[in-house]
């Protein structure tokens, strides 16, 4: 009956649903089981077989590398390019419309999208310009604040401060902030969705001619629509459009940015006749892994509910690496990774997961070093986060006042009132003199042309840098990098973002604060000292550039980037209490910890074939050591399904320590897995394996500078610690 090739290859569920006669259509289904292919071949099959023009069907999707996807899939399948059809992000397609109808919308032709940066820089101003103290009325803190208002749809007008001035300040911000946008023909992103939708409103006629229009609306990730978006849809869809939503409640894991899996709920009721269709069969991912992570989530209460198989029988174990510390961890990975390609398989088909970002600096030190080129997905490497170059353009400074790039970004950051007029001044002197910014900023003489604001300003940033440098000598480098951090202001300004950012910056300076702490200067650069040769080392790694876009390259991303991928090989690492599910949810309660088992259930279902599971006994965190317990999501998964890799060594007491005697108990050796040694040229490690007995016994550590070491326990001269 189905004779189309766009319907080969389906289900019979997902041929209902792609297939579906006009209405309206939640299709609600667990990871894998190919909401975004039904989506896909239902846009392909509108347009294919029910003569459907193009342009009448609006389809949106999470990000704009999945929009690209669904274009190039739906030009495949249709073999034609895929002209007037609408496929984008709720942003690319607001844009769209704005665009159009610029007028009715009240922007100029030309308006201009604003970046997070350049929008939180105008945020900034316009706290300036009202003279409030941009400490207590932190620009990211706002930005964020304005942003949240706009995804719930709100105007200044709409608020209500309650009777806290601080609230009241803040919604003036928000309307001076609004107007400068206004002046300027600028639009921030969640301008652009709230702005369209207003412009729906407002004009009777344009709605009536989109509405007519696009009869048939597509979405996917339904689950993390937020209020906006939702209302948005709404409107869109009037009583004539068709909506088809693919979602999975268990895997919302936006609520924190607005996302509202309610919106699945607010469907069926404001909508007539939703029909809800069920895709069960998972075509992800292996047996083992699936009834893993069903497993997992089941955990959760208050779902929807749901139940998935597969045909993929049986497959590997996932396994469980239990490391001694993050460096363990890493190398770990890369020899799995290492093992992976030397079996001809391709680097891209691998992807670490990690719920920190900070997480990533120690994976890609060791990925450098291995030489595997590798790719962050959605994020910034470690050394191009903003906070990591404001703290090391701090140190370059104390390291060398000379280093005028240095000079410009440490005097910005934070913000001492100095701007582009007063730093341009600072510049021509330099230049008259052939001297650096810092010298001429050090003559109180030269300070004097600067007036007010600025002038204080510069004073006190170089009293800052004076103090910094005069106790430097009596530091070691961690120390260093903390003094930074504290006198600068740049920890302080971290901790006032908005409590995510906040948390997730605050770890990257950490983890700062941690490589510097087990950072030992290598003998070529002894002469160099320690400060200069730990700047050397950052900016060598910070210029290794990813690997190129196309090129076969590990991809590294945050659990949040990794929603909608799949690979057949994933690594979760960071499996700790207090890292995944992090510190914050643990002390929020159940509702947030949910969110991080729902997390961890996308983690899991990302792999096809092979899953690694990893966590470490103790973990330079929070700028000391950790020693947290493995992931309740590790203990929640089946036993059966899991296999732990580090074997359990059978320890005999080595004649290098006495009478061999196999039945001796093992903690009367001083080898202890996980214990800590000194070699008189290796220095320190951690013991890491041990077998053999007599003078055949041998130990394996893991030395902090000299990585992996084989020894043989007679003749090593280890002293144990
Ligand atoms: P997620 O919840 O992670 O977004 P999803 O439900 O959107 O997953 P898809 O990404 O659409 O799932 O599909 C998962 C994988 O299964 C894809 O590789 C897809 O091509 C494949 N797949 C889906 N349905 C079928 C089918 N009927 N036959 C063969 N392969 C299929
Ligand atoms: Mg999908």
């Amino acid at each position: 009956m189905h004779s189309s090739p766009l319907l080969a290859d389906l289900n019979a569920a997902q041929l209902e649903a792609v297939a579906a006669p006009p209405g309206h259509y939640l299709i609600l289904a667990g990871a894998g089981s190919g909401k975004t292919r039904v989506l896909t071949h239902r846009l392909a099959w509108l347009v294919a077989e029910q003569g459907l023009w193009p342009h009448s069907i609006l389809a949106v999707t999470f990000t704009n590398k999945a929009a690209a996807q669904m274009r190039s899939r739906v030009e495949s399948l249709l073999e034609q390019p895929s002209q007037g059809l609408w496929i984008g992000t709720f942003h690319g397609l607001a844009n769209r419309l704005l665009r159009l109808h610029h007028d009715e919308a009240g922007l100029p032709r030309e308006f201009q999208v604003l970046d997070a940066d350049d929008q939180q820089r105008l945020v900034r101003r316009t706290i300036r310009e009202a003279n409030l103290d941009d400490k207590r009325f932190e620009p990211r803190f706002g930005t964020w604040l304005i942003n949240a208002w706009k995804d719930d749809g709100l105007r200044p007008d709409q608020i209500d401060a309650g009777r806290d001035p601080h609230g009241q300040h803040w919604i003036d911000i928000y309307r001076a902030y609004q107007q400068a946008c206004q002046r300027g023909g600028l639009v921030d992103f969640g301008e652009l969705l709230l702005r369209s939708y207003e412009l729906l409103a407002e004009h009777p006629a344009l709605l009536a001619h989109y509405q007519r229009r696009f009869a048939h609306l597509l979405v996917d990730e339904f689950q993390d629509t937020n209020k906006i978006q939702y209302q948005w849809l709404k409107r869109l869809a009037g009583d004539s459009g068709q909506l088809f939503a693919v979602g999975d409640d268990d895997q919302s894991i936006y609520s924190w940015r607005g996302a509202q899996v309610a919106n699945m709920q607010h469907f069926r009721e404001d909508f007539a006749e939703v029909k809800i269709i069920r895709l069960e069969q998972n075509y992800r991912s292996t047996e083992i892994i699936l009834q893993a992570a069903n497993h997992l989530i089941a955990h959760n209460g208050d779902r929807l509910g749901k139940d998935l198989w597969t045909e993929h029988k049986g497959g590997e174990p996932i396994q469980l690496y239990a490391a001694y510390n993050e460096n363990d961890e890493a190398r770990y990975v890369i020899g799995r990774i290492e093992q992976w390609r030397s079996h001809g398989e391709r680097l891209d088909q691998s992807a670490i997961l990690y719920r920190s970002n900070a997480l990533s600096r120690v994976l890609e030190q060791a990925l450098v070093e291995a030489k595997i080129p590798y790719r962050i997905y959605g994020g910034l490497r470690f050394f191009e986060r903003a906070e990591i170059k404001d703290t090391l353009a701090w140190l370059r400074l104390l390291n060398n006042p000379d280093d005028d790039p240095a000079f410009e970004r440490a005097l910005a950051q934070p913000p001492r009132g100095v701007g582009e007029k007063s730093l341009e001044k600072l510049r021509a002197m330099a230049r008259e003199r052939g001297v650096s910014l810092m010298r001429v900023a050090a003559d109180p003489a030269l300070r004097a042309n600067l007036t007010g604001k600025p002038r204080s300003g510069l004073t006190e940033f170089v009293a800052i840098i004076d103090e910094l440098r005069e106790g430097v000598s009596e530091r070691v480098l961690a120390e260093q990098v903390e003094a930074v951090l504290e006198h600068s202001g740049l920890r302080a300004a971290v901790a006032a973002l908005e409590p995510r950012e906040a948390e997730a910056r605050g770890e990257n300076l950490n983890e700062l604060i941690a490589m510097a702490n087990s950072y030992r200067v290598p003998e070529e650069d002894e002469a160099m000292g320690e400060l200069a040769a730990f700047l050397t080392q950052a900016s060598l790694d910070a210029g290794d550039s990813q690997a190129a876009k196309h090129a076969d390259a590990v991809q590294l991303m945050t659990l949040h980037s990794a929603k909608g991928l799949e690979f057949p090989l994933v690594f979760i690492v960071g499996m700790e209490e207090g890292l995944f599910p992090n510190q914050r949810a643990m002390e929020e309660g159940p509702q947030q910890l949910e969110e991080e088992r729902r997390l961890a259930y996308v983690g899991m279902t990302r792999a096809e074939k092979q899953l690694v599971l990893s966590y470490a006994e103790s973990r330079r965190w929070r700028g000391g050591a950790a020693y947290n317990a493995p992931s309740r999501f590790i203990r929640e998964l089946p036993g059966r399904c899991v296999s732990e890799v580090r074997p359990k060594v059978q320890l005999t007491r080595p004649s290098a320590f006495g009478a061999a005697s196999s039945s001796k108990p093992l903690n009367t050796s001083p080898v202890k897995l996980g214990g800590n040694v000194r070699h008189p040229r290796f220095g320190e490690g951690v013991i890491v394996q041990a077998y053999g007995q007599g003078d055949h016994a041998r130990v394996q550590v893991n030395f902090d500078d000299h990585g992996m070491k084989e020894l043989v326990l007679a003749f090593s001269k280890l002293e144990f610690l």
